[in-house]
């Protein structure tokens, strides 16, 4: 059983919620007015929203008067121009995203992203002034051959040797195994740790201020003891950020 009782970091602990494509114009008002009365006044533990793109603005405008920052769930990998459909890394910045997810599972799944694609990204939310959430994570079928750790280094593998080491001082990770993502199962403490210790040492010498999330199916109830992990500095949350109480509870278990 990992030890979790004695954590002190002076990494600043970072909740960031992805909605993905859920959510209304009117029930992105109720669920921001309900978080933030709940989430009121000084913080150690920072919290970001990533909404869809079409309601960045609405978000920005509720949390203006907040200490919550937003950001988005994806963003292109070219600068400007005819790319129909696509939306700019300093677009997001005009509409007040300080934060911008990049390569998460569904986009590498669902999208065709590879990591070669996902360093272009990365590279264009840093030269607009947007700070990175690069995802990383492993299928399942991957780690019951034993390959987690080695999956996850040529993730980061390909984007460090396209954006350099120091790119990453300012860029948050999200170690977010696929088999996580959404079904309700999370990896036990062991399994996060280890991974969570793999990057920081893999990311030396960026990496003792590097901030690393966890995310897959962090809820309420066992949020607590992954934020306890000596390695892990806050979460990326998906369902549970739908619910005001549910997130709530999540950005309080991250104040440590
Ligand atoms: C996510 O989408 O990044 C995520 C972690 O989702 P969930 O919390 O629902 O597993």
């Amino acid at each position: 059983m990992l030890s979790t009782a004695l954590k002190q970091s002076s990494r600043r602990p970072l909740v960031v919620a992805n909605w993905k494509m859920n959510g209304n114009s009117q029930s992105n008002t109720e669920l921001l007015f309900q978080f933030k009365r709940l989430w009121n006044g000084v913080h150690r533990a920072e919290v970001a929203i990533c909404a869809p793109d079409v309601y960045l603005y609405q978000v920005a405008e509720i949390l203006a008067d907040s200490n919550v920052s937003s950001g988005a769930q994806d963003v292109s990998h070219y600068q400007s121009g005819a790319y129909t459909g696509e939306t700019s890394a300093s677009m997001l910045v005009d509409v007040g995203c300080h934060y911008v997810i990049i390569g998460h599972s569904e986009r590498r799944d669902y999208f065709s992203e590879d990591s070669a694609l996902v360093a272009e990204k990365f590279i264009q939310a840093q030269s607009a002034g947007l700070i990175p959430i690069f995802c990383v994570g492993e299928s399942l079928a991957c780690r019951e051959q034993g390959a987690a750790l080695e999956a996850i280094g040529q993730q980061l593998s390909t984007v460090v040797d396209a954006v350099g080491m120091n790119a990453f001082k300012q860029a948050v990770v999200a170690y977010e195994p696929i088999w996580a993502v959404g079904t309700g199962c999370i990896a036990t403490p062991e399994q996060v740790q280890e991974v969570h210790h793999f990057i920081r040492e893999r990311l030396v010498p960026v990496g003792d201020s590097l901030r690393i999330l966890y995310g897959g199916s962090v809820k309420p109830a066992n949020a607590a003891q992954i934020f306890a992990l000596p390695d892990v500095d806050g979460a990326l949350i998906g369902g549970a950020s739908l619910n005001a109480n549910d997130f709530y509870a999540i950005c309080q278990a991250a104040e440590l």
